[in-house]
């Protein structure tokens, strides 16, 4: 989005109290992300500066625009994915104060051709594709998104290159159902060819490639094979499992069970011991049994994950499972989400605590509140696992995108502390 704003001629401001223009790029996915989108909005028109105006976009703005825009009198437009040129037409249209737009980059088919612009940190999303062919029971994703589109290779090593030769030391790579890349273009089981061309980057400063939401079929040689294989691919697994019930799985119109999973989690562990693994779930699907809900604790216990983000159950207009009966109810629904964190949060606790006395390489990627340096390891995904703090030397400031070998000295709910030992490559 981003992108195309800056391909229409606007400029990038430097905070949005500054901004001529705020664009919300909302989220439609379930209650909390919308809730969480409302929030931004009001947050971002409070703050904005006089006569500023305030735009929102994205999944929630395209399915219920018009709602959206009775609920929010601050917000100057509301606007869908359709029916304008570019957003920043749609802006211009929508504010009444047309927005000079340079001619479109030739051949771009939508946003996910885009370039993003120059990471401001030393890691960045990669978008390899957009839309999904799946039909899970509550995700209404696919209705607004549509089926997956995949870009071509050529593409993706295009932005991928200008990432890194940018500065970006790791790249995540990103999509609805990402081990599904090539499906729609003849193409299946193109992400591990297209991971080892990634991992050619290597010579230009690239240090990780992270993979984010893998489906769990698809969780299978030859792709673990290569992740475990490539230099700069992390051994960090993030398997959208969503529960462990096999019955209520097939209700989700999922596939798997608490078997299979606990199968292949073994064998990645069997081969790479110091792998990773990060997992979300839904609790109080619509027929989900105490018995269900008991396995899925027993689930936790067993597979002992390191990270794992647990959901209350959002009906969804237009998909399956908002028909469906044996609603739960909400108080239930979080009786099971208290219990479903007090089992895991020891198990990422300890996991935590296990590592401290270790050395650990760190990749700077920001300054805390405190002013301390931090940074992550491979164990921990940008934006949404822990964190590491690093002391140092005041002497020795380090760049962000440093590398630095540091050693575990204690850790504080999903962060760890660490001293600094040296920095194996400095940018
Ligand atoms: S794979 Fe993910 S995006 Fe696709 S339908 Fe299922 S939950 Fe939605």
């Amino acid at each position: 989005m981003t992108a195309s704003l800056l391909a229409d001629g606007l400029i990038a401001a430097g905070s949005s109290e500054e901004a001529d223009l705020v664009v919300v790029n909302t989220c439609a996915f379930i209650e909390a992300a919308r809730e969480e989108s409302i929030e931004v909005v009001l947050g971002l028109s409070a703050s904005r500066k006089d006569g500023a105006k305030v735009v929102a976009t994205g999944c929630m703005a395209q399915r219920y625009g018009d709602e959206l825009a009775d609920a929010l009198p601050e917000v100057d437009a509301v606007i869908g994915f359709e029916g304008a040129p570019s957003i920043a037409g749609a802006v211009g249209m929508a504010v009444s104060q047309p927005v000079t737009l340079r001619s479109k980059p030739k051949g771009v088919r939508d946003l996910l051709e885009l370039s993003r612009p120059k990471s401001s940190t030393p890691w960045a999303y990669l978008k390899v594709a957009e839309g999904c062919d799946r039909a899970c029971a509550f995700c209404a994703i696919p209705t607004f998104r549509g089926k997956q589109r995949s870009r071509g290779m050529d593409s993706i090593l295009h932005e991928a290159g200008e990432l890194v030769r940018g500065g970006v030391r790791e790249l995540v790579l990103v999509a609805q159902d990402l081990a599904w890349y090539g499906r729609d273009i003849d193409r299946p089981g193109d992400l591990a060819p297209l991971l080892r061309e990634v991992d050619a980057l290597r010579i230009d400063g690239l240090d990780r490639v992270r993979l984010l939401y893998l489906y769990p079929s698809e969780v299978r040689d030859p792709l673990i094979s290569t992740m475990l294989e490539l230099e700069t691919v992390v051994a960090y697994f993030d398997l959208s499992l969503q529960h462990a019930s096999r019955p209520l799985l097939a209700r989700m119109k999922r596939w798997g069970s608490a078997q299979q999973f606990l199968a292949f989690i073994s064998d990645i562990r069997a081969q790479q011991p110091d792998a990773a693994f990060r997992s979300s779930f839904i609790c109080g699907f619509p027929g989900e049994t105490e018995g269900m809900h008991q396995e899925m604790l027993e689930f936790l216990d067993a597979a002992q994950l390191d990270w794992a983000g647990f959901f209350a159950y959002s009906r969804e207009a237009d998909t399956t499972a908002a028909n469906l009966d044996g609603e739960i109810d909400a108080m239930l629904i979080r009786e099971r989400l208290s219990e479903l964190h007090s089992v895991q949060e020891p198990i990422t606790a300890a996991g935590r605590a296990a590592l401290i006395g270790t050395t650990v390489s760190v990749l700077i990627d920001g300054i805390d509140d405190d002013g301390m340096t931090v940074g992550r390891t491979f164990r921990e995904a940008p934006e949404i696992d822990g964190i590491v703090r690093v002391d140092h030397d005041p002497e020795t400031a380090f760049a962000f995108g440093a590398i630095v070998d540091a050693i575990v000295t204690g850790c504080e709910g999903p962060d760890l502390f660490a001293s600094a030992i040296r920095s194996v490559r400095a940018r």
